[in-house]
């Protein structure tokens, strides 16, 4: 009897240590998408637009400036200015003058007007489907190069903006050092079939759940599924 007491206590020890192990980064890549394809099984390209071109507007517009207040100033815009040659027909003070309740009104009229004279000389007045020829043109970095080539063009890119930086710190699959390491992880992590939709999934989570000051890793069903062993906040590193 007393034998089988201890080799019951001996297997309930070795149950609760199987348990414990920690998931490694591709069980907890698998689990993070598991989650959010549930949560999210469709998921909206969140800036409106007409075309590509005021696709790539909305998207330099986003830049330290939430995704409502461009589509707020957009939905007064774009029916009447949507190509290349109508912002360089208005000039950059009347740019500006559209889009001036947005923050750094001033620097954006600049690259909208330039990126729209570009476009027209270099390209025919059509965006460019390559991230070479992306990166070249005014005010336009390789976040939003990538979110042109995968919402606009459908070609498979991971942007990487600051609440993908910081949840995949926050979820082990990435040590956070910068976004390009970040973007680099997330590749190799998740087969590239995801990747276009899973950076929407992954924003809508950190917006609705995830936010920056709210959590730091031992709440929700992500954090407890993967660190079930979690007891103290995380930091994470800004991008
Ligand atoms: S527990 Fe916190 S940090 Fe982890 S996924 Fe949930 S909200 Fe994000």
């Amino acid at each position: 009897m007393a034998n089988e007491q201890k080799s019951r206590a001996l297997l309930n020890e070795r149950s609760i240590k199987v348990l414990n192990v920690e998931m490694n980064e591709v069980e907890r890549a698998q689990k993070v998408l598991k989650i959010l394809e549930k949560i999210y099984p469709k998921v909206a390209v969140p800036l409106n637009h007409k075309n590509v071109f005021t696709l790539l507007i909305s998207v330099l517009l986003s830049a330290q400036c939430t995704d409502l207040n461009v589509n707020n100033v957009t939905k007064h815009i774009y029916p009447k200015y949507n190509k290349p040659k109508h912002f360089i027909k208005l000039g950059r003070k009347k740019i500006e003058k559209l889009i001036k309740s947005i923050g750094i009104f001033r620097v954006k009229a600049k690259s909208i007007y330039n990126l729209s004279k570009t476009l027209e000389k270099e390209y025919q007045g059509k965006v460019p489907n390559t991230f070479e020829d992306l990166e070249k043109l005014p005010g336009v970095g390789h976040k939003t190069a990538s979110v042109v080539m995968s919402q606009g063009f459908g070609y498979s890119a991971f942007p990487v903006d600051t609440h993908i930086h910081r949840l995949a710190q926050r979820w082990g699959l990435t040590n956070g050092k910068n976004v390009i390491q970040t973007e680099k992880d997330l590749k190799r992590l998740f087969p590239e079939r995801y990747w276009n939709k899973l950076h929407l999934q992954i924003i809508y989570y950190g917006r609705e759940y995830c936010k920056a000051r709210e959590c730091h890793g031992i709440s929700c069903k992500i954090c407890t599924t993967c660190y079930p062993n979690r007891k103290k906040p995380i930091k994470t590193k800004k991008a």
